[in-house]
């Protein structure tokens, strides 16, 4: 039996750079930096570093698919759709893959969406943020809320069942009003998953130029406020929380995330995309041009992990589910009892009262979730 394999597309293009951004992606609204030239080149770059892949993907089963960038659903759907094809005749489907694609609601029509169910997408997930025009002009989001509600409207239409809504909380403006609202009006909207993540002020972009006092940030309280309020509703509206920022309907869990959670194997298509085969674990060059002009074995990044780093990235990743790590699984994985390893580590945090180990398996408390950085840090 042929092992699994997660494959991610990444699709760098935006019609305009948000302010918080950090994500790999450029920006069609200026000019030359991203022509339709440009975008035909990278998809055909794309294709080749995929057409280059064989035997990984030869070797294995294909079991989820992403679609993420940047704004997969602003180039052309045929795009896209060539791309599934492709993949499909270099490598075997297991019988229901996962696919998914990201989603900004500017981009989005019937046909389009058409075109993405008969290839065989059958996850959405658009970037909701919130339902506040003023947050998100503040975000700097090309879309505003009709065109979110639009974009529901369509996904309906065409019978997607399978729909994720991306939130944001700690952004400019909000008030605990407002996040209910945003809260209140996509938990009425049968989605499948939602995932809430908190505004970080990265590096080199600019909201971190402009410093929190001019964004006009929530202060701590309120963003904790703002933060457990999230949890408590989401929960009672039957969305379980299986990751720190991921909620989702019983049986809904994004299965393409699980895969990074779970450390599992995957393989990453176009600029600095991460690949993870066993042991090794390498990165495309981060740049837009540059992969045009070598998509294959141009790499920023490549490591040969050793059992310490594995068992490090594993307990990290781990730790972020909900349901945490098996303690059987680590043992397979590593030939070693998880409380040998980390005796001390774990013994301080049981004793807090921030990780528990229960029925075979060791996760955050809700109280562990909440500082979930400092913890995770401990196990480097
Ligand atoms: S749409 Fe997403 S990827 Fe594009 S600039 Fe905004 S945050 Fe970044």
């Amino acid at each position: 039996m042929k092992n699994d394999i997660s494959i991610y597309f990444h699709i760098p293009f935006c019609i305009r750079k948000c302010g918080y951004c950090d994500f790999l992606s450029v920006p069609t609204s200026c000019g030359e930096a991203a022509s339709q030239t440009v975008i035909d080149d990278y998809v055909r770059a794309l294709k080749k570093e995929l057409s280059c892949a064989g035997k990984p993907l030869k070797e294995r089963t294909v079991k989820t698919v992403y679609f993420g960038g940047g704004t997969p659903s602003l180039i052309p759907s045929f795009h896209i759709t060539g791309i599934i094809k492709r993949l499909r005749e270099m490598a075997e489907f297991s019988d229901l893959p996962e696919i998914s694609i990201e989603m900004n609601p500017k981009t989005v029509d019937e046909e389009k969406i058409l075109a993405y169910m008969d290839a065989g997408i059958n996850r959405f997930s658009v970037g909701c943020q919130s339902v506040n025009d003023n947050e998100l002009k503040a975000l700097g989001r090309v879309h505003d809320h009709e065109d979110f509600l639009k974009t529901m409207e369509i996904l309906k239409k065409c019978g997607a069942e399978n729909i994720n809504a991306d939130i944001m909380t700690g952004i400019p403006y909000e008030t605990l009003g407002s996040a209910k609202r945003t809260l209140d009006e996509i938990s009425n909207l049968g989605l499948s998953h939602i995932s809430a993540y908190c505004l970080i002020l990265e590096e080199e972009t600019p909201f971190f130029e402009k410093g929190s006092k001019k964004l006009h940030l929530p202060d701590e309280d309120l963003e904790m406020e703002i933060y457990e309020y999230t949890r408590e509703f989401l929960s009672k509206k039957g969305y379980k929380r299986y990751e720190i920022s991921n909620y989702a309907l019983p049986g809904r869990e994004c299965l393409h995330n699980l895969v990074y959670w779970d450390c599992r194997d995957y393989l990453g298509f176009g600029a600095g995309a991460a690949s993870r085969l066993r042991n090794r674990r390498f990165s495309n060059v981060r740049n837009v041009k540059s992969y045009i002009n070598a998509p294959v074995n141009d790499l920023c990044e490549d490591l040969i992990l050793s059992k310490e780093d594995e068992m490090t990235e594993f307990m990290i990743m781990g730790l972020r589910k909900t349901d945490g790590i098996s303690l059987e699984d680590f043992f397979l994985r590593f030939g070693e009892d998880i409380s040998d390893v980390y005796k001390e580590t774990i013994g301080k945090f049981e004793k807090s009262g921030l990780l528990i180990c229960k029925e075979g398996r060791l996760f955050l408390t809700e109280r562990g979730m909440d500082v979930s950085n400092t913890v995770l840090s401990e196990f480097c």
